[in-house]
C-alpha cells in the first residue's frame, strides 16, 4: 500500500486540486551536493559566483560569505524534468496547445502550471504550490570555490585564430564551485496531491545538472534528508544551514557527504522542535526509506502516475 494512503499524509494530501488554500503544508529538506566544478551566478557569463555575507551559525558567529543558488534557478531545472515527463507521455499533445517556460504562453491547465503556477498577461494566473528559497553553501566560499586560468576562445569557440591558426594568448579567469560542496536547502509544497507530491520528489530525484550547463559542469546531486508534514512552514534554510555548521566537528572542505546530512538531520531535527506550534511530524532515517522506495515504484509505471496528475485537475 502506498504510504499517500496512510497517515500523516492520508490526512494531509488532497483528494483534487482545490482553488483555496488549505494551510497543509510538507516540508522537504534537501542536501545538493556538487559532483564536478559547477557556476551559479545571477546573470550570465563574466558575473562573479552568486554570495551573501551571513553568520557562519547560530552559536558561532562571525561574518562569513556564502555560495548562494538562487530559488529561481532550481525550479526552473526542476520544472523542465518534470515536463519531460508530461510531454513523453503527450499531456501536450491534442487540444492541448504546448506549454513552454518563461514564455508570455503558458497553457495553464498542465500539472506543471497547477503546481508551480504561472501568470498570464491578459489575466489567469496560479501562485506557485511549491515554496523555495535560496540555497546556502555549509561552508565558506574560500573553502568551496576555486579560479581556473584559461586561454580565451576565439568566435569559432577553439584557442587557435581561425584566420591564422596562431594560440590564444589573452588569458580569461573563471571562479567556479568545487566538487563535492554541499548547499542545504528546503522546498515546501503546499496543498498537494498525492501524485503532485510524488512528481515533486521525482523532480528534485531525477534533477541532476544545475547552474551554467556544460558537458563537463554542473553535475549535482539531491537527497531528501527529511519531510516535515504539518500545518505551517518550518525553519528557513539559512537557519538549518547555519544549526549544522554549529554541529560540524571539520569546517574544512571538502566534507564526507554522509556526515553532512546526518549532521544536517540531527539540527533539522532540533530546530523542529522550536517552531512555534508545531504539532505535525518529522519523518527523517529509516522511516523515510519505504517512502522513497515508494516514490522510486510510482517511476516504475510513469503513464499511471501522468494520469493520476491530470485526473486531479479534472471537474467531477
Ligand atoms: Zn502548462
Amino acid at each position: 500500500m502506498s504510504f499517500t494512503t496512510k497517515e500523516p499524509f492520508a490526512s494531509t494530501l488532497l483528494a483534487k486540486y482545490e482553488n483555496l488554500p488549505r494551510g497543509h503544508y510538507i516540508g522537504l529538506v534537501l542536501l545538493r551536493t556538487t559532483q564536478s566544478e559547477t557556476i551559479f551566478r545571477t546573470e550570465g557569463s563574466g558575473e562573479p559566483l552568486s554570495r551573501e555575507v551571513t553568520i557562519s551559525g547560530t552559536k558561532t558567529g562571525q561574518p562569513i560569505d556564502r555560495i548562494v543558488i538562487s530559488k529561481r534557478k532550481q525550479t526552473a531545472v526542476e520544472r523542465r524534468t518534470g515536463r519531460e515527463l508530461l510531454r513523453d507521455f503527450e499531456v501536450y499533445a491534442g487540444d492541448n496547445k504546448e506549454c513552454l517556460l518563461n514564455t508570455q504562453n503558458p497553457c495553464g491547465k498542465c500539472p506543471d502550471c497547477y503546481l508551480y503556477g504561472y501568470a498570464v498577461g491578459s489575466g489567469g494566473a496560479q501562485r506557485s504550490r511549491v515554496m523555495t528559497e535560496d540555497a546556502f553553501s555549509l561552508l565558506d566560499a574560500a573553502e568551496v570555490t576555486s579560479e581556473r586560468t584559461f586561454n580565451a576562445l576565439f568566435d569559432n569557440s577553439t584557442m587557435r585564430n581561425p584566420k591564422t591558426g596562431e594560440p590564444s594568448t589573452s588569458l580569461g579567469s573563471s571562479e567556479y564551485v568545487r566538487p563535492g560542496t554541499h548547499f542545504l536547502d528546503i522546498e515546501t509544497l503546499k496543498d498537494v496531491t498525492a501524485a503532485e507530491f510524488i512528481y515533486a520528489m521525482g523532480n528534485i530525484l531525477q534533477s541532476s545538472r544545475y547552474g551554467a550547463i556544460g558537458t563537463r559542469i554542473g553535475v549535482v546531486k539531491n537527497q531528501i534528508l527529511g519531510i516535515a508534514v504539518g500545518k505551517q512552514e518550518i525553519f528557513s534554510t539559512l537557519e538549518l544551514t547555519q544549526a549544522t555548521y554549529d554541529l560540524l566537528e571539520s569546517k574544512q572542505h571538502p566534507l564526507v557527504t554522509e556526515t553532512v546530512a546526518e549532521t544536517a538531520v540531527r539540527a533539522a531535527a532540533s530546530l523542529i522542535g522550536k517552531v512555534f506550534g508545531w504539532r505535525g511530524h518529522w519523518i527523517s532515517g529509516n522511516d523515510l526509506t519505504p517512502i522513497l522506495a515508494d516514490v522510486a515504484e510510482s517511476y516504475q509505471n510513469p503513464a499511471k502516475l501522468v494520469a493520476d496528475l491530470q485526473a486531479c485537475y479534472e471537474k467531477s
